[in-house]
C-alpha cells in the first residue's frame, strides 16, 4: 500500500528543530509582554469575504493564493493567509476599540505558493498590531520592539530595516496616475504580470522582480514626490525617533506592500542570507481598515514576522539551543522495582521540577537499560532492582567523568541530588 505523505509545502517540525522555534516564541512573547502587548488567539478559518474585503481583490493573495472551500452549509470559508484581517475582525466584534490596544498573535497561515526554502504553503507568523494611535511614535515603538527582538535572538547583524511612506489614499491616487501614464508609454517592455497590473493594481508593479520591468522603473516617478503634508511630517518624525533610538534604516522609495490596506508608514526587515526569500518581517500602518471592515474608524499599525525564515537565520547564526538531554535516566528491573521507582519519581518530580528525568519503560535487563541510560546523554542514572525496592533505597550512579555510585535511602534522594548535580546549585 502506498504511504500517505504530508501536503506539499506543509512541513513537519521535528523535535531537533522545535527547540529553535520554542526559543523564538519564548523570546518574542517575553519582549512583547515587556512592551505591554497582550496575546490574542484567533481562529484559523474565517469567512472568505473578510480577506477579500481587507487584503484586496487584485492582490496575489486573493487572486491566486487562498485556500478557500465551501463548508457543509455552502458557506465560503478560507484558511487564513495572514493575521491582520482576523485580528481587526476580532477587535471590532469584541468591542476592544475605543482606547489604545496593543495585541499580538502567532500561528499557522496558508497560501498556495510555489514551495521553496523559506516559502511554504503552511507557514507561521508572529503578528503584532496596535489600534487607536494615529501618531508615528507607535510606528517607532513597533520597529524598536522588533529590533530588540533581533538583538535578543542574536540575529541583528544580518538584518537591514527598510522604510517608506506610501502616503494617504488621495496622495497615492495622484501618484498612481503619474505612474500609469509613465508605464503606459512603455507597456511593451513590461512583463506580462505587470501589463495586467497596469490596469488593476499598478503600484504592485514596483514590487516586480522582473529585470526589464525593474530597469524601466529606474526612471519612473517616485511616490515620495507625491506625498501629502501629513504623511511627510509623520514620516520625518518616525525617522527622528529611530535616529534618537540609534536604530539604523534605509529609506526605500520603491517599498510598497502586497496588501491593499496599508497607508503612510511601511517597513520591512530584510536579509541577503536567505536568497529570494529575504524579507523576515513586514508591516505598516492601515488606518482605513477598521472602518472598511465595519468598525468605528480607528487608526492602526502592525507587522508580521515569518517564523520559518527567522528559524533559518537562527540556525545559520549557530544560535540553535543544544539538544535536550535528560539530567537523569531511571533504570528499573523487576515488578517491585518498577513500582518503587514510579512512586519515588513522582515525589522527586514534585520536589525538583526543574530536573529532566526520563524513566526507562518497556522492561529489559540491567545491562540493556544501562546502555540506554548511557546513550541518552544523561549525567546520572538512578537504579532500582528488587533489593533496592525491598530496602527502600536507590543506587545513584554518575554516568559522566569519574563515574562512581552510591546506595542511599529514597527519603534522602532529593537532598543528595541537590548536593551533587551542579545545575541545581546556586
Ligand atoms: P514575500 O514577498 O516573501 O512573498 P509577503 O509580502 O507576501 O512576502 P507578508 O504578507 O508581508 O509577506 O507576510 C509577512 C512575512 O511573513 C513575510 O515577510 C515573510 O517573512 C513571511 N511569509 C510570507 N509568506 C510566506 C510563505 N509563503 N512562507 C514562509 N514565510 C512567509
Ligand atoms: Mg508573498
Amino acid at each position: 500500500m502506498s504511504t500517505i505523505r504530508a501536503i506539499r509545502g506543509m512541513n513537519d517540525i521535528l523535535p531537533a528543530e522545535s527547540r529553535c522555534w520554542q526559543r523564538l516564541e519564548a523570546v518574542a512573547s517575553r519582549v512583547l509582554d515587556n512592551y505591554g502587548y497582550g496575546e490574542i488567539r484567533l481562529p484559523i478559518v474565517e469567512h472568505t469575504a473578510l480577506f477579500r474585503r481587507s487584503i484586496g481583490e487584485v492582490t496575489d493573495i486573493v487572486e491566486k493564493e487562498m485556500y478557500s472551500f465551501d463548508d457543509r452549509n455552502g458557506e465560503s470559508l478560507t484558511l487564513r493567509p495572514e493575521g491582520t484581517a482576523g485580528c481587526v475582525r476580532a477587535v471590532i466584534q469584541n468591542g476592544l476599540l475605543g482606547t489604545p490596544r496593543r495585541l499580538w498573535y502567532s500561528g499557522p497561515m496558508f497560501r498556495y505558493e510555489r514551495p521553496q526554502k523559506g516559502r511554504q504553503r503552511q507557514f507561521h507568523q508572529i503578528g503584532v498590531e496596535a489600534f487607536g494611535i494615529a501618531t508615528p511614535d507607535i510606528d517607532a515603538e513597533l520597529i524598536l520592539l522588533s529590533a530588540r527582538l533581533w538583538r535578543e535572538l542574536g540575529i541583528a547583524d544580518g538584518l537591514q530595516l527598510q522604510l517608506n511612506s506610501i502616503g494617504s489614499p488621495a496622495a497615492r491616487q495622484g501618484y498612481r496616475e503619474a505612474l500609469v501614464s509613465y508605464l503606459a508609454r512603455h507597456r511593451d517592455s513590461l512583463d506580462e504580470d505587470s501589463q495586467r497590473r497596469l490596469d488593476s493594481n499598478p503600484l504592485r508593479i514596483l514590487d516586480s522582480k522582473h529585470p526589464d520591468t525593474q530597469a524601466l522603473l529606474a526612471d519612473a516617478p517616485v511616490l515620495t514626490d507625491y506625498l501629502d503634508e501629513e504623511s511627510r511630517l509623520d514620516f520625518a518624525r518616525l525617522r527622528e525617533l529611530l535616529d534618537a533610538a540609534a536604530v539604523p534604516y534605509v529609506v526605500n522609495p520603491r517599498l510598497v506592500r502586497g496588501l491593499d490596506y496599508y497607508n503612510k508608514t511601511v517597513f520591512e526587515w530584510v536579509t541577503d542570507r536567505l536568497g529570494a526569500q529575504g524579507t523576515v518581517c513586514a508591516g505598516g500602518r492601515y488606518d482605513g481598515l477598521v472602518e472598511q471592515l465595519g468598525g468605528k474608524s480607528a487608526p492602526a499599525v502592525g507587522f508580521a514576522m515569518g517564523q520559518e525564515r527567522l528559524v533559518l537565520l537562527l540556525e545559520a547564526a549557530a544560535a540553535t539551543p543544544a539538544p535536550a538531554v535528560p539530567d537523569i535516566y531511571v533504570v528499573n528491573v523487576g515488578a517491585s522495582a518498577e513500582l518503587a521507582s514510579v512512586r519515588a519519581l513522582e515525589a522527586l518530580r514534585s520536589a525538583l521540577p526543574q530536573l529532566r528525568i526520563v524513566q526507562h519503560t518497556g522492561g529489559g535487563s540491567f545491562k540493556s537499560q544501562l546502555k540506554r541510560a548511557d546513550k541518552s546523554g544523561a549525567g546520572w542514572a538512578l537504579i532500582w532492582g528488587e533489593d533496592e525496592a525491598a530496602a527502600d533505597t536507590v543506587v545513584v550512579r554518575a554516568l559522566r567523568g569519574d563515574s562512581g555510585q552510591e546506595q542511599i535511602p529514597v527519603t534522602a534522594l532529593a537532598d543528595y541530588l541537590c548536593a551533587h548535580i551542579t545545575s541545581l546549585q546556586g
